[in-house]
């Protein structure tokens, strides 16, 4: 099993729509079929602004809660007023009536320690939700974590260790993730372990800056970094400098996919280049997957 992260340096270069194509070629691929042939697994690693699923249209077949960190619970039962819990506090979240203001709670627990009559429970929080559901490419692993909530890094690596699991079970020959955007901690999550990031990015000097950050991040993680530059001819003097960028750095530009509106009709379609766009765009996105084919079989 190979796992494949498709990774950008911000939101918006396209990398959820290459992750679509590559999905889509993983289920019907035939060029190498000796060594692959079981299909893929997809996880959505972008779990604070999911989007591959408009392009899957899963049909959900398992939901679960997320639930990470805790609150303080106040039985008011059995509170006695002595008002020891609210001189503890330092986040002020225990109001005048002793209830809790779940927004200002970090979960400490100081105040559960100090309460003489054990008044005071430590709730998990439930701060999003998972789902396994099947696409016509295969299984899909995807979550939605709940507004203003954090520990998105946590749900992401449950995400991809879900995914990895039914992968194993199937025999499927990949994990293909849409990875988190940006360079943070659910980026971090999302290339762990990973055979090959796939930086997807676009010709403008701020696509490129970001492209550079996250490669070093991935580099600093040790995984394989290959690049794609998508709607390359939009400025062929910034993807010639994206290109000796590369070349210095040696890093292997698999391919570059030209903007096409056919691609962008596919997407409101629901549909991936694959289904349904040019056959320029297909020809460019395949000859992407059939690199990383090759690189991850060496691998
Ligand atoms: S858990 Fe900590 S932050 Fe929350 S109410 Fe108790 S003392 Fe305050
Ligand atoms: S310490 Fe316990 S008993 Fe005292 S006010 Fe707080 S919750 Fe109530």
């Amino acid at each position: 099993m190979k796992k494949i992260v498709v990774i950008s340096g911000k939101g918006g270069t396209g990398k959820t729509v290459v992750t679509g194509a590559l999905a889509a070629l993983s289920s019907n691929y035939t060029a190498h079929n000796d060594a692959f042939n079981n299909g893929a697994v997809m996880a959505d690693c972008d779990v604070d602004a999911a989007d591959l699923h408009l392009l899957l249209n899963p049909a959900i077949r398992e939901k679960h809660e997320f639930r990470a960190g805790v609150t303080a619970f106040i039985d008011q039962e059995k509170c006695t007023k002595c008002g020891k819990c609210r001189q503890v506090c330092r986040f002020s979240a225990i109001g005048e009536d002793f209830s809790i203001d779940s927004v200002s709670c970090e979960g400490c627990a100081f105040c559960s320690f100090v309460c003489p009559v054990g008044a005071i429970e430590m709730r998990e929080n439930v701060s999003g939700e998972w789902f396994i559901s099947d696409t016509r490419f295969g299984p899909l692993v995807h979550a939605k974590l709940g507004i203003a909530e954090e520990n998105s890094g946590k749900l992401v690596s449950l995400v991809r260790q879900e995914a990895e699991k039914i992968a194993k079970e199937r025999k499927s020959d990949w994990v293909i993730i849409d990875g988190s955007p940006g360079i943070g901690c659910p980026v971090i999550a999302s290339l762990n372990g990973v055979d090959c990031a796939l930086v997807v990015t676009e010709p403008t000097l701020s696509g490129l800056h970001d492209a550079k950050r996250v490669i070093s991040v991935a580099r600093h993680f040790g995984v394989m970094v290959k690049l794609a530059v998508n709607k390359y001819d939009l400025n062929i003097d910034v993807t010639k400098s994206i290109e000796e960028y590369c070349r210095a750095e040696n890093i292997q530009v698999l391919g570059k996919i030209s903007f096409d509106k056919s691609i962008v009709e596919a997407m409101l379609k629901g549909e991936t280049i694959v289904e349904s766009s040019s056959e320029e765009s297909k020809r460019q996105v395949k000859e992407v997957w059939e690199k990383l084919c090759c690189l991850t079989k060496d691998a």
